[in-house]
């Protein structure tokens, strides 16, 4: 996509591929983004076979982006990529394509706010006995940055049976839960059969009754303790579902601040009583519930806007960090 203003052409996309190269391993080297570049037979488009990852850059001093939560991004990836047997590229080539496309990017649409979206797969299907080689690339996209000074939009919320049950991860390693895997059609088709039913988005739960997570998105709530002091709770990660970036992020900001922290396991029953529900993500930021099947829950726009500006904080997670 690009625009055209004043005559000339501002690309509001830039792309980097992570060439093979026999000498050098993995080039870097800028692309046509409206272009195409995959074969009919990369196992990315073919199986759904790969990993990405999207992160947000925002514009700093000197006109230079950066990348927020770029470690614990890069971490996630070498987890996903464990999970799923794939071979991918170092943290260094990515932040070295990643660097990349940063310079083009702030050259091209200065001041502009990006989506960051790392993708890898098994790449092109091979003859027996011949080793894959992963395909890569970089995909930065302008955004419009979330205003510290504006909220998110409140989301009506269906809760969504996701029709595995909580132990997935342990008994069934080969569905991939906690992986954040190309195959997100479940998940898209989630967020339509919300929107088809009056809603904006989804909690999943498991087919045992516990909540996991949006389709693209981690669960907060906050709630009192049994010392009556505020706690901020998201669900077990051990339940198949990713590990949030943002989650950790904001209880890492949390702790910092001497907030009680909870881990789950939460079932519906557990957000009676409690002082907010959210959904978190990278590049919405953290979003106030507003209702969960049609019960209204109730929304503190102070909570709301602390969340936030410990999201925008982006310190290192520490004993929060994102494994998977
Ligand atoms: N859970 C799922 C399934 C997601 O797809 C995402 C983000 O896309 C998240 C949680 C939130 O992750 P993060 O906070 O790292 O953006």
């Amino acid at each position: 996509m690009s625009t055209v203003s004043g005559g000339v052409a501002a690309s509001r996309e830039v792309l980097v591929l992570l060439r093979p190269s026999g000498v050098a391993g993995l080039v870097p080297e800028l692309a046509d983004p409206s272009a195409p570049h995959l074969t009919v037979k990369d196992q990315g488009v073919s199986r759904g076979d790969g990993l990405f990852e999207t992160a947000l850059a925002v514009p700093g001093d000197h006109g230079a982006l950066t990348v927020r939560k770029l470690g614990a991004h890069l971490g996630r990836l070498g987890g996903s990529a464990e999970i799923l047997d794939l071979p991918v590229p170092s943290p260094a080539q990515w932040r070295q394509a990643i660097d990349m496309g940063l310079a083009e990017f702030a050259r091209s649409c200065p001041g502009t706010a990006a989506t960051v979206k790392l993708t890898v797969t098994r790449g092109p299907e091979t003859a027996a006995g011949l080793a894959p080689q992963p395909t890569a690339w970089v995909l930065l996209t302008a955004t419009a940055l979330p205003d510290p000074s504006v909220r998110p939009a409140g989301l009506r919320v269906l809760l969504l049976n996701r029709g595995l049950d909580s132990r997935v991860a342990d008994k069934a390693p080969w569905l991939l839960a906690g992986a954040k895997t190309l195959s997100y059609a479940v998940n898209m088709a989630a967020l339509r059969h919300a929107k088809a039913n009056g809603a904006d988005d989804v909690l999943f739960v498991s087919s045992d009754g516990q909540l996991l997570e949006g389709p693209t998105s981690t669960a907060l709530l906050v709630r009192r303790n049994a010392e009556g002091r505020r706690e901020l709770v998201t669900p077990l990660r051990q339940q198949g579902i990713l590990a949030g970036t943002s989650q950790a992020v904001v209880f890492a900001a949390a702790e910092r601040e001497g907030w009680p922290l909870g881990y789950g396991p939460l079932t519906p029953a557990d957000l009676e009583g409690i002082e907010g529900l959210w959904l978190a993500s990278s590049v919405r930021g953290v979003a106030p519930v507003l209702s969960v099947d049609g019960e209204p829950l109730p929304v503190d726009d102070e909570l709301t806007d602390r969340l936030n500006a410990w999201l925008r904080e982006d310190r290192d997670p520490g004993a929060h960090a994102v494994t998977v």
